[in-house]
């Protein structure tokens, strides 16, 4: 069976960038992965240390039994999202602890989040999770830059955001953070946003994000690794799918699927309702935004 890491490379090669869809309720589990196997599409589903913290994932143990009970390893994996460092309201996590456990627990790659660390400290900590991973055969995403909208408060304005550039990954740190720190694949910042995790936003639209094309390329050329986008969830079309030629292998969708799950039960009362809210959701994702429907023997092959 290919690694998730022969996966993420092949579709580097391929131009295209795998869908890896957040957990944060239990029940949008099954109707995910059925999604991606209706569509005979291959994706990941993740599970970052906030959507057990702020939302209904409960823990990681309670995401993967859920995980193993409609696990279908042809067409998805699961990974281990956003161990943070130091969290999006400024707090110190084991994150040690978190990784070990996901190790053990059978998360087929893992995330460790030092960007909001010094370069130098990104780089210390994302090597000794590299260490303790790659001694079991996982791959590791690290984060160089800043992808802001976890935290509290208000965004900066978006537009002076992106036309100076501030937070986005420089190629230069991207080139040695990749060389000293062992990471598999880098999450960068390229005008890309995370969706609100905060009570007073987390169900309001999010703004259209646009991405710097030729930040992304230059950063491809830096690394030579795959590349991750995260803040998936309402990026402009366009960019989005030029991103996948340019390096993205990885995008991460967290807020499309959740708002689906939530406004659906909070209006209907009930879970089967937003289930199917989620499968409609994720499936139209799949087909219609990243077109990615019958890609799985690509991916595979
Ligand atoms: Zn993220």
């Amino acid at each position: 069976m290919k690694t998730t890491k022969e996966i993420i490379q092949r579709a580097r090669e391929l131009g295209l960038g795998i869908p890896a869809f957040n957990l944060p309720h239990l029940p949008m589990v099954e109707p995910v992965i059925r999604a991606i196997r209706d569509q005979d599409s291959f994706a990941l589903v993740e599970l970052a240390r906030v959507e057990w913290i702020k939302f209904g994932a409960k823990s990681p143990s309670a995401v993967m039994a859920e995980y193993r009970k409609w696990e279908d390893p042809q067409h998805v994996r699961i990974h281990l999202d956003h161990v943070p460092v130091i969290d999006e309201d400024q707090n110190k996590v084991d994150y040690r602890a978190i990784i070990i456990e996901g190790l053990a627990l059978g998360f087929q790659s893992v995330m460790i989040d030092g960007s909001r660390l010094s370069l130098d400290d990104n780089i210390r900590v994302t090597r000794e999770v590299a260490e303790l991973a790659h001694a079991k055969g996982v791959p590791v995403e690290a984060e160089l830059g800043a992808v802001l909208g976890h935290e509290a408060g208000p965004l900066p304005p978006y537009e002076e955001l992106f036309a100076t550039g501030k937070g986005f990954t420089r190629p230069a740190e991207a080139t040695r953070f990749v060389k000293e720190s062992g990471c598999d694949w880098l999450s960068v910042a390229i005008g890309n946003i995370h969706g609100a995790v905060g009570e007073a936003t987390k169900n309001q639209k999010k703004l259209e994000a646009r991405l710097s094309l030729e930040h992304l390329e230059a950063l491809s050329v830096a690394t030579g690794i795959p590349l991750v986008l995260h803040g998936g969830s309402g990026i402009r079309q366009a960019d989005m799918l030029a991103s996948m030629k340019k390096g993205i292998a990885k995008v991460n969708v967290g807020t499309e699927i959740r708002q689906a799950y939530e406004l659906t039960l909070a209006a209907k009362g009930s879970v089967a309702a937003a289930q199917d809210a989620v499968y409609d959701r994720t499936s139209s994702l799949l087909k219609d935004w990243f077109g990615l429907a019958g890609i799985r023997a690509r991916i595979l092959a």
